[in-house]
């Protein structure tokens, strides 16, 4: 299975502009969430236990630990030479510029770390964070701004808790490409009252936004979440695989050649996830979905 043949994947991508494997490199910088924290809101996004998702962060309380951790596992599973440091957990430019600066700048110091990937929520992206990583990219560092969305549907936003509205990621993904930076979009697929069409279109409204590359994944219902609450309540409706592919098939073949697809599936750590279980079986998901494009790769 390639599916480099029918998906611009962001692993083809960094080949491509590096010359080399590039990889991700998941670190935990120790920034908070303005949901959690009451400055947005409290309890944070209804599906969200960081720990889940941020394997890496657990023992390496250091940046350059965790990225030198991180680079050995990487390297040798992925074959990778070049890495990117993924600020993946809570809210990475949630804290002053001058302490953004200094953390970002260590990761940048680490051999063979060729640029960042920030994830974010839309509402904290000021414009002098924007030109903080416009800066990184201009000195020729790979800069990728991650804006998590999720949905593209108020309600459903308002839902899970979110704390932002579509409209903020309309003004964040705007103001981020004034200053010239890379967007990736994230978004889940299987939110409660949100459709397949939904999420399918919701893709499409990334791409007339301008966003350069999309990371999805289905919703995983974890321990410790408000939704781990809602499910045993029966209060999640079930997203099978099937229909999980289908939409991500959908959200490819519209996408235009150039859109990066950082992540098509995910899953989450075996002892908090809950529901659905298919999707620890990551590899029956990407082949699922090979074998969709590979019958029918254009619509
Ligand atoms: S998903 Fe992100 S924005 Fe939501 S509570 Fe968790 S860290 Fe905060």
């Amino acid at each position: 299975m390639d599916l480099t043949r029918y998906v611009n994947t962001f692993g083809k991508a960094m080949r491509r502009k590096h010359g080399c494997k590039v990889h991700k490199v998941s670190i935990n910088a120790a920034f908070t969430c303005p949901n959690r924290d009451a400055t947005k809101g409290i309890g944070g996004c209804t599906f969200c236990n960081n720990a889940s998702f941020n394997v890496n962060a657990q023992n390496a309380p250091t940046i350059d630990q965790q990225l030198c951790e991180g680079k050995a596992v990487v390297g040798r599973k992925k074959n990778a030479s070049k890495f990117i440091a993924y600020f993946q957990a809570y809210t990475s430019t949630y804290g002053d510029v001058a302490l953004l600066e200094q953390r970002y700048e260590q990761a940048l110091r680490t051999p063979d770390v060729v640029g960042l990937s920030i994830g974010t929520r839309p509402d904290c992206v000021p414009d002098e964070v924007l030109r903080l990583l416009a800066r990184y990219q201009e000195q020729g560092h790979e800069v990728w701004l991650e804006l998590g969305l999720q949905s593209a549907n108020d309600e459903v936003l308002r839902q899970v808790n979110r704390g932002h509205d579509v409209a903020c990621y309309k003004d964040a993904i705007k103001r981020a490409k004034s200053f010239g930076l890379q967007v990736c979009t994230h978004l889940i697929v299987g939110l409660p009252g949100e459709t397949p069409e939904a999420s399918v279109d919701a893709a499409a409204m990334t791409t007339d936004h301008n966003s350069d590359g999309l990371k999805i994944h289905p919703l995983h219902v974890v321990k410790g979440t408000q939704m781990a609450r809602q499910l045993k309540q029966g209060g999640i409706p079930s997203l099978s695989q099937e229909q999980y592919v289908d939409v991500v098939t959908r959200i490819i073949r519209q996408a235009p050649d150039e859109q990066t697809f950082h992540r098509l599936t995910g899953t989450a750590n075996e002892q908090l996830l809950l529901a659905p279980q298919w999707c620890q079986r990551k590899w029956s998901v990407l082949n699922a979905i090979y074998h969709r494009l590979a019958a029918c790769p254009a619509t």
